[in-house]
């Protein structure tokens, strides 16, 4: 770090444990982060990863620097330390994780008050503080203080179960295989289901930074273990996380994986079913699916760019109470505007009590498509060119631009063609009713896009 100017990537820092990310660097940081601050209090968390203390530690150090108390809740969720920011009516929060990232990467996040990542305005503050070194150092006595606090996992289980009826989810006597993926969902969502009256088996429920059974992403192809143990077990459905348990993602009782798009559709017609009329929000890259039960159940819809800071600050504007993402982020804004692995899944339970037929019923019961993707390769000074020629050729279809572009057909199919942020490639996405249909449409656009590169 240090070549750039811009240390925030889309969730947060990240970087390689000791390469990228050193204490020394933590403590630099948490200097600029105390700085924004103003002598507040700071909530501070951090996931399951080997060097979670030493990177506390130097945070902590750079934090009460400037006159800012800390206090720690220790391992955690995000989404939990992000409730208790808002719960303990904190200044701000610093998380420290790097999600599902392989097991070398660790990240520092930052959060407002009411515990939501702070917005890229916000972070640029504190990377011209970091690199200006424009940082307040209090006097011998305006030193800050760590406390310890202690309560946030049981606040947080307590906070979910707010929002869902526990009584009948009890009657229901559900049978459910949490996996973990040896990360910090762990801590609270085998706890929060057994007060809820659900026998659970875990799978890679210890706590292990080098994560030796599966990546913290949770991809299809990484949850063969969860689909084995649901269908071995006879049990109702899997969850799986990642490795901050923000992010979701359901086997049914036959072992199939479902996408998050597939859940996050299902929460919203239930959702929808009962606040008609209401906002929901998700990024341009979400399914099809979203699109046809915000229609049939009379949501509106608002798309945005992808990334889920984006969602939650989106949500905030628009007084929005439903968000989600394809990669398995459901936000539920009653609770709290942000990803939340643990309120998904006491989401998905509210709705199996209601409901008491199978989770691959419920699931089946949505549209179905097939996705495609593909990628070429374009030169990176060429990519925002390729686009507007891109919007300009197609602008009678009406392209939605919010973040690439993304076209709508009758037959209900859609291509979504969006420029990596970090590679010299452009990506696509098609969706369409059958598997040849969605071929077609990569092939097709894939080609005018090849064409805008080699006349730019
Ligand atoms: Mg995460």
């Amino acid at each position: 770090m240090g070549k750039s100017r811009r240390l925030f990537g889309t969730n947060g820092i990240r970087g390689v444990v000791n390469k990228e990310l050193t204490p020394e660097f933590a403590i630099r940081i948490a200097e600029a982060i105390g700085t924004y601050f103003k002598r507040g209090r700071i909530l501070l968390g951090y996931d399951g990863r080997i060097s979670n203390i030493m990177l506390a530690n130097a945070v902590t150090s750079g934090l009460v620097s400037t006159g800012c108390d800390v206090y720690d809740a220790g391992m955690a969720p995000t989404p939990c330390i992000q409730y208790a920011v808002k719960n303990h009516e904190m200044d701000g929060g610093v998380m420290i994780t790097a999600s599902h990232n392989p097991a070398e990467y660790n990240g520092i996040k930052v959060m407002a008050n009411d515990g939501v990542e702070i917005p890229r305005e916000q972070e640029l503050k504190i990377e011209n503080m970091f690199f200006e070194n424009e940082v307040f150092k209090a006097s011998w006595d305006g030193v800050g203080q760590r406390h310890n606090l202690p309560r946030a996992l049981g606040e947080y289980k307590e906070a979910i179960k707010k929002h869902i009826d526990p009584s009948a989810i009890k009657k229901r006597h559900l049978h459910v295989v949490v996996d973990a993926a040896n990360g910090v969902g762990g801590l609270t969502t085998p706890y929060l289901l057994r007060e809820l009256g659900c026998r659970v088996t875990t799978i890679n429920a210890n706590i292990d930074g080098t994560f030796p059974n599966r990546q913290p992403e949770p991809r299809p192809e990484s949850l063969q273990d969860l689909a084995t143990t649901v269908e071995s077990v006879k049990a109702d459905f899997g969850v799986a996380f990642d490795g901050d348990a923000d992010r979701s993602i359901f086997v049914d009782e036959k072992g199939k994986v479902h996408w998050g798009d597939r859940t996050f559709a299902l929460i919203e017609k239930n959702f929808l079913q009962t606040n008609p009329g209401a906002i929901i929000v998700t990024p341009v890259s979400s399914s099809q699916v979203v699109k046809d039960v915000a229609e049939k159940y009379d949501g509106k819809l608002t798309w945005t760019k992808v990334g889920s800071t984006i969602v939650s600050h989106t949500m905030k504007k628009l007084k929005a109470k439903l968000g989600g993402e394809e990669n398995g982020g459901v936000f539920y804004g009653p609770h709290q505007p942000v990803r939340d692995g643990a309120m998904t899944v006491a989401l998905v339970l509210h709705i199996m009590a209601k409901d008491d037929r199978a989770l691959s019923r419920l699931l089946d019961e949505l549209p179905r498509y097939y996705l495609e993707k593909d990628k070429i390769r374009c030169p990176n000074e060429q990519k925002p060119l390729v686009l507007r020629k891109l919007v300009a050729e197609l602008e009678s279809r009406k392209p939605e631009t919010i973040d690439g572009l993304k076209l709508w057909f009758p037959d209900k199919s859609s291509i979504l063609l969006r420029p990596s942020g970090t590679e010299p490639i452009y990506r696509f996405y098609a969706e369409a009713k059958t598997k040849e249909r969605a071929s077609m449409l990569v092939k097709e656009y894939k080609q005018k896009v090849q064409q805008q590169i080699i006349k730019s």
